[in-house]
């Protein structure tokens, strides 16, 4: 998604603008919509039906198969009644923080005057969230190394639902850690927090060497113990790590922390962690 990196509003109303087929062809060329497929034959499957239907079809051009499968099946934009437009906005402005319901149903009020539901914001604002921690499940490497500061943290994380007409909360724990300076992530899903728990996942993923902060939670106490050779800085209040062996204090909260907790705030009411960040 390089080309989406400098992508601005009048980028996206710019595009918006653009007559549907060739929205579409934008979508192609961002490799979000298919060009053509395979079939399971191995035949190509090339795109008919455009004009009448709505996206028309992919079919197979192999004569003796002609096998047909939807435009958008497998695709971001699959099984929604919104529209291809409506689902790129929605990932646009959810990619920006612009996330409240209100925005979202003003800006997006159709021309016939509906808005788009609740629940519908709801759903898709955890299918965002779902293909990041996806993203981040397969793409996790090993954080840290001398000279590296990897900030850990159990967050609880309450997924909002909406079932039968009103939101549910589920709560789930997650283990985590964040290298400063590059980002780079580790996250498991952990059913209990104890040291039995969470240092074997410190091991798997961070490198020797490396300087761990963390909150107070017992569970860290023998990072320091380790054969790994850990630097173990903990916190005990918002602003201050403070290093247990030397005392010293270090004013390292950076202001993208402060931010995420704003977001966070504003998505779910609480401030749980700066790593959730990465998870939602
Ligand atoms: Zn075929």
């Amino acid at each position: 998604m390089e080309a989406l990196k400098n992508f601005t509003l009048s980028d996206l109303y710019g595009k918006l603008s653009l007559p549907e087929n060739e929205f579409e062809n934008y979508l192609i060329e961002l490799k979000l919509l298919h060009h053509h497929r395979v079939c399971e034959c191995g035949g190509k499957m090339s795109r008919k039906g455009y004009a009448g239907r709505k996206h028309g079809t992919f079919r197979c051009t192999s004569r003796d198969c002609r096998k047909e499968k939807g435009f958008l099946v497998g695709t971001f934009f699959e099984g929604t009644h919104l529209t291809v437009k409506e689902v790129f906005q929605l990932a646009y402005f959810w990619s920006q923080n612009l996330t409240a319901e209100e925005f979202l149903q003003f800006q997006m009020k159709r021309e016939d005057g509906t808005e788009i539901s609740s629940a519908t914001i709801c759903d898709w604002k955890q299918f965002f969230r779902d293909i990041c921690v996806e993203y981040l499940r397969r793409n996790t490497v090993q954080l840290g190394g001398p000279e590296k500061i990897v900030e850990i943290d159990e967050t609880v994380i309450s997924r909002r639902k909406y079932n039968r007409g009103r939101m549910v909360a589920e709560q789930r724990w997650f283990f985590a850690g964040v290298e400063r300076g590059t980002n780079k992530v580790f996250f498991e899903e952990v059913e209990h927090r104890n040291a039995e728990t969470l240092l074997p996942i410190i091991q798997k993923y961070i490198l020797p060497g490396t300087t761990i902060m963390s909150d107070l939670w017992r569970a860290y106490f023998r990072i320091n113990e380790l054969p790994e050779g850990y630097r173990h800085l903990t916190v005990n209040h918002s602003t201050n790590f403070v290093d247990p062996e030397t005392g010293a204090c270090t004013n390292t909260i950076e202001s993208y922390n402060q931010k995420f907790k704003a977001r966070h705030k504003r998505e779910y009411g609480t401030a749980r962690s700066l790593l959730a960040q990465y998870m939602y």
